[in-house]
């Protein structure tokens, strides 16, 4: 008889015996700085609070008002009875903050790229990506049935020989991340606009990473390299540097109301709960207002990244608050992060499909609410992880 359990299971011993099982740790507290998990304290090297407003009490204030006015849930799609008044605050709001005409929300940033994506691209048209770009864009791309196009990492010699063999397409896309997720570099944007002008082509960016954290007002990207026209798609998350939930695309008017018409990850599914649109309002105005905590989070990556570097380890292309550190193999990279966890830090190890498998990591990530006391207790750990053997050079 067809044994489903049987199968999978077979499946499951595979995964563990190539060390690429996946399984996760309960946290009983707050996301701060530290976390308490099986009661002990741990200093949090793995979150993307980057501005600490998940924990920050007037965003925890909104939501628990949004919640009081509105209820617990949006109890229908947008499309259909979902669409709260906040909602139309919260647009205004995110438009006003990436100086964009318009701005239309998603559940998730995953749904953000994976609808905008398959609304713009048809059979017919060619979607560029860079190899690095974040999976919710190639999952977009793949569900679009455009032809996908991918270009090595920041190589915009490979992206234009790409473009001028692509004049027969209808559409022409490029798709990068602003800030890499698992590099924590920086996209070439301005040089991004060029190629995209020069060929014609739609640029959008996935902000993610970006959102509040790059750019003085931390617009993201555009606002970074002073970039003012020529991105014609700004995607952000509400779920990282904003504490919250959420995706949204930033853009003209005639692009969000396509979208709002077009993306099925839009139309199909549950409008998010009011506290979340309450509390990421609160959140947005939070991280306009006070440049401090933006500040003191580049300090703090800028610390710990030149203190790793002072160690000889490999940091990769990191120039942001994400920073990566290079393992030797797969096997190091599980050692690595139980090692790290038994000495009080969590920060998980990064392993194929995430990346390719010669590229195995710790990925480390700051935020604001990092003391120098945090960062001096993770820096002193990773300089005793030396003896393990675990972690690359830098040659
Ligand atoms: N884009 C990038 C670059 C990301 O890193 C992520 C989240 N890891 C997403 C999109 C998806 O955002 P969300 O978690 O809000 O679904």
């Amino acid at each position: 008889m067809f044994d489903l359990d049987n199968i999978l299971q077979q499946e499951l011993e595979e995964l563990k015996k190539q060390g690429l099982f996946r399984e996760m740790k309960h946290i009983d507290s707050v996301q701060g700085p530290t976390v308490i998990i099986d009661d002990r304290e741990f200093v949090l090297l793995s979150s993307n609070n980057y501005l600490g407003l998940a924990s920050h009490p007037e965003v925890i204030e909104a939501q628990i008002h949004g919640a009081r006015e509105f209820g617990a849930g949006s109890s229908a799609s947008r499309l259909i009875s979902g669409n709260m008044s906040l909602y139309e605050k919260l647009e205004r709001k995110i438009a006003e903050f990436k100086g964009t005409e318009a701005s239309i929300v998603f559940a998730t940033g995953y749904m953000a790229n994976v609808g905008t994506i398959n609304a713009l691209a048809e059979e017919g048209d060619v979607l560029i990506c860079d190899k690095l770009d974040h999976a919710s864009i190639i999952d977009g791309a793949r569900l679009s049935r455009a032809i996908l196009r991918v270009y090595p990492h920041k190589n915009l010699q490979r992206l234009e020989d790409i473009l001028k063999n692509s004049a027969g397409y209808r559409r022409k896309l490029i798709i990068t991340d602003g800030v890499f997720s698992m590099d924590g570099d920086i996209a070439p944007l301005p040089e991004l606009v060029k190629i995209a002008e020069r060929f014609d082509a739609v640029l959008m960016v996935d902000d993610a990473h970006a959102t509040g954290v790059l750019g003085k007002s931390g617009k993201g990207t555009s606002e970074h390299f002073g970039i003012k026209k020529g991105v014609h798609i700004q995607m952000g998350t509400l779920s990282k540097a904003l504490g919250n939930l959420g995706g949204f695309i930033a853009g003209s008017k005639n692009l969000i109301d396509y979208i709002r018409n077009k993306a099925r990850s839009f139309i199909y599914s549950t409008a998010l709960p009011p506290a979340i649109l309450a509390g990421s309002l609160k959140a947005i105005e939070i991280a306009q207002r006070y440049t401090g905590p933006r500040e003191r989070l580049w300090s703090n990556a800028e610390k710990f990244r030149v203190s790793l570097k002072g160690l000889g380890y490999n940091t990769l292309g990191s120039e942001t608050q994400i920073i990566p550190i290079l393992t030797k193999d797969l096997d190091s990279t599980v050692n690595a992060s139980r090692l790290l966890f038994e000495m009080g830090i969590f920060a998980p190890g990064i392993r194929p499909p995430t990346i390719s498998k010669n590229k195995c990591r710790i990925r480390t990530s700051l935020i604001a609410t990092h003391t120098d006391e945090h960062i001096d207790r993770a820096i002193k750990t990773f300089k005793r992880l030396k003896h393990e053997r675990v972690l690359c050079n830098s040659n």
